[in-house]
């Protein structure tokens, strides 16, 4: 079997990012402590197309080079019809599987040898897609393809607290990033789990956010 040339791209690995904190703090410390050359990925949701602006800022700032995927049409055809019960946390089941899946063929296409992505322990205890045991289904299936590329999941046992720690040790503006579900004129809600995580995160640090000063 032909085998991909893992080595052949100019990039180390793509980091998938969302314009939230975990992966602008992964994509800064790959660039600014390791040294490595990424090339960014980001998923488009045309209707919430606000987050891709957070993300191109700081890959402007990195000077990254950045591809995005866009699954707006994924997202609106896994809509049910009014007559079928809706989940309530809005969660699409194998939906992560979905996109971590594109991400990883997207990698292994460019000849890239790392996929990462900035999941972290509450994203893991949340919920069952978002696990090591969940990660290690997917890299099982990267072995069946005889593929040499590696998931790598660096955080996924660091709390948001101890991720903005991070950040903020070299040194990045949080006002460049956005954890919000439900953005009021691209602002945070302050009320929605991923702000409420947030706040929580910057109050165990003793920090203020200064996305809400
Ligand atoms: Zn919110």
């Amino acid at each position: 079997m032909r085998r991909e040339n893992l080595t052949a791209s100019r990039y180390d690995m793509v980091v998938m990012v969302s314009g939230g904190i975990d992966s602008t703090v992964l994509l800064y410390d790959l660039v600014c402590n390791k040294k490595a050359n990424p090339l960014a990925l980001h998923f488009l949701n045309l209707t919430s197309s606000y987050e891709y602006s957070y993300v191109k800022k700081n890959v402007n700032n990195l000077r990254v080079d950045i591809e995005t995927i866009d699954y707006s049409h994924f997202l609106n055809v896994c809509v049910p019809p009014r007559s079928i019960p809706r989940r309530t946390d809005g969660r699409i089941v194998f939906g992560n599987t979905v996109v971590l899946s594109m991400a990883l063929a997207f990698t292994i296409a460019r000849s890239i040898p790392e996929l990462y992505v900035g999941l972290n322990k509450v994203d893991s205890e949340s919920y069952i897609e978002n696990t090591p045991v969940f990660m290690d289904y997917l890299r099982h299936g990267l072995k069946i393809v005889e593929s040499e590329c590696s998931l790598c999941t660096p955080y996924h046992n660091l709390s948001k607290s101890q991720i903005i720690k991070k950040g903020i040790d070299i040194g990045i503006d949080f006002n460049t990033t956005l954890s919000c579900i439900s953005p009021i004129n691209e602002k945070q809600c302050n009320k929605c789990d991923s702000c409420r995580d947030r706040k929580i995160a910057f109050r165990e640090l003793g920090v203020e956010d200064p996305k809400l000063t």
